[in-house]
């Protein structure tokens, strides 16, 4: 599972926040489950 930025938007993932939840890129402590990185709807 990976979590976006909600500053930068930049995708983190979650190995990369272990402990410390904070962006990487710019530090913010405002992230959000990027449940939905792929937005397409299918039309089956
Ligand atoms: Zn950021």
């Amino acid at each position: 599972m990976a979590y976006r930025c909600f500053f930068c938007g930049k995708e983190i993932k979650d190995e990369s926040i272990k402990k410390k939840v904070r962006c990487i890129y710019c530090g913010s402590k405002i992230l959000f489950k990027d449940r939905s990185v792929t937005t397409k709807v299918k039309a089956r």
